[in-house]
């Protein structure tokens, strides 16, 4: 029996196959224990769980209202159980006991108990304006739940990902299957408990880790599953979209990024030094959001570089657990040789070192995946290190001359996630809206709220989720027209000659 297993109908069980794969804990590279590893027919199975309890209406028939009573007692049961996750997403992902606290334990409550609130709303119809053409009619919008959804989430913050994609689903009535990451899957098999014990009804929700593309391309290719909600990389999002094509499934995409701070001149550099660190070493930039890239003018370049360069060296490297540690360690041995590669393209392609730049290994880390806080300066916009998601701790600082340059670098690229406008408030408003980004902070990062919509412009994504708008993208909308003339001879069809009373 693996140590972690799937969750099936509202039972844990192992894989059909018996197999299972080890989780690891990235601060010191050793296992924490077996995890059942899902196949194609273990999704299938969970799929097939999910529809039954979709169709027949054991939580889609429910008023919202009642459903919010259950996501309410799901938000206590993860309080109740926060310090046992908050220990486990610490030990199972590197996250800092800060982050594994605040943003994955407190997160996961607050989406919960937010989409509690949000529910209600979706059990009143919307009154649609009133027509007397071609038909005196009244009108409304009724929202329904979309069916089965299915949900795959990366490693960066498990758990907060996991209660995004559920309690949004589980609001609107729908079912859900859901695949973590296979490097951090522990904290949703607990949040399965979770569920359960909250009264979560057998089905509903279903929980299949497997890594390799067999259990993730059966949840977004069985034509048993209506929608398919994928946080991930770019490459992997473009490769869902085709496969979800087969049946036309409703697809959300939140991907990759290379999000833009820009610095203006008259920002309080008190602020926005800290502000710009945490904005791309948070999690040792293992986040979507990473303000990866930092605009700076000339007149300030220098004196911003110098005081970075001085701040970052008070960033706190080591084990995720440890006391007083800032930033933990990359996810694996794989993202820690990735992020070496991009150093060295950064060296190579004529960017200056001005901070970090190593592997660290020292004061026991040499079995962990840890990477020194990284600052490269003298970047121009066409290196690759600009350009592309590196997905870990370092920060490319660019030259712009003026406002429309800044406006310009930051625009220029793929992705259009997030960014940040570092400033007086009014010339930073005016920058952010000219920002092609869905999020845009104007002093402040990385802040996510489960009552605001989150979601990428060009290839960061497509769709949103979060806030009022993204609960509504896990309904469907049906308009339904109620004619207020029933005479037949009042009725205009085919034009026919309309007989007589
Ligand atoms: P990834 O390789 O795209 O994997 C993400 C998830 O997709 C994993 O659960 C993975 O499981 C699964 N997957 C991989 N290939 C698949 C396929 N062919 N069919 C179905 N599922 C498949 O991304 P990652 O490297 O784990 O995560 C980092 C990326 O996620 C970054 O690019 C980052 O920007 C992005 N991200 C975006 C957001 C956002 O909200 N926009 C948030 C966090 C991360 P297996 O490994 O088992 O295949
Ligand atoms: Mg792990």
């Amino acid at each position: 029996m693996a140590d972690f297993q799937l969750f099936i109908d509202g039972a844990f069980c192992d894989a059909e196959s018996g197999e299972t794969f080890d989780t690891i804990d990235p601060s010191t590279g050793e296992s924490l224990g077996t995890v059942a590893k899902a196949d194609r027919a273990d999704a299938a199975r969970a799929v097939a769980a999910a529809r039954v309890a979709f169709d027949d209406g054991r939580w889609s028939a429910k008023r919202a209202s009642e459903r919010a009573g259950v996501l309410k007692a799901v938000a206590k049961g993860v309080k109740d159980r926060a310090g046992e996750l908050a220990e486990w997403e610490t030990r199972d992902t590197g996250a800092t006991v800060v982050k594994a606290k605040a943003a994955d334990v407190g997160g996961a409550m607050f989406w919960f108990r937010t989409m509690a609130e949000f529910a209600p709303l979706l059990d009143e119809p919307e009154a649609l304006p009133q027509t007397m053409a071609p038909g005196p009619s009244y009108n409304y919008l009724q929202r329904d739940p979309v069916g089965v959804c299915s949900a795959i989430i990366p490693w960066n913050f498990p758990l907060q990902m996991a209660a995004w994609k559920i309690s949004m689903a589980l609001a609107a009535g729908n079912t859900i299957v859901l695949k973590p990451a296979p490097q951090t899957p522990v904290t949703a098999t607990l949040l399965a408990e979770i569920l359960r014990d909250a009264g979560v009804p057998d089905g509903v929700v279903n929980i299949v880790p497997g890594p390799g593309p067999g259990a993730g391309e059966e949840l977004v290719s069985n034509a048993g599953v209506d929608r398919v909600s994928f946080t991930g990389s770019t490459e992997v999002g473009k490769q869902v979209m085709r496969m979800a094509a087969g049946t036309v499934k409703t697809t959300t995409l939140e991907l990759g990024g290379k999000s833009a701070q820009v610095l203006l001149d008259d920002a309080d550099l008190e602020l926005a030094i800290d502000g710009i660190l945490y904005g791309i070493f948070f999690h040792a930039g293992q986040v979507c959001t990473a303000g990866s890239r930092l605009l700076v003018g000339d007149a300030l370049h220098d004196e911003v570089v110098e005081r970075l360069v001085a701040r970052a060296a008070d960033i706190r490297v080591g084990r995720a657990g440890d006391r007083g540690v800032t930033m933990g360690p990359l996810i694996s041995a794989r993202q820690l040789e990735t992020v070496l590669g991009y150093i060295d393209v950064g060296a190579k392609e004529g960017a200056t070192l001005a901070t970090g730049g190593e592997q660290l290994t020292a004061d026991g880390l040499d079995a962990g995946f840890f990477v020194a806080p990284t600052i490269f300066s003298d970047v121009t916009p066409d290196m690759r290190i600009a350009r592309e998601e590196i997905f870990g701790p370092v920060l490319s600082v660019l030259r712009y001359s003026d406002t429309d340059d800044a406006v310009r670098i930051a625009n220029d690229t793929s992705y259009g996630l997030a960014g940040a406008v570092w400033g007086s408030p009014s010339k930073a408003q005016r920058v952010a809206s000219r920002l092609q980004a869905g999020t845009v902070w104007v002093n402040d990062y990385h802040l996510l709220n489960p009552k605001y919509p989150f979601g990428g412009y060009k290839q960061s994504g497509v769709g949103r989720e979060h806030g009022l708008l993204g609960l509504l993208e896990y309904t469907e909308a049906k308009h339904v027209h109620v004619a207020i003339d029933q005479s037949r001879a009042s009725k205009r069809w085919f034009d026919m000659t309309v007989p007589q009373a």
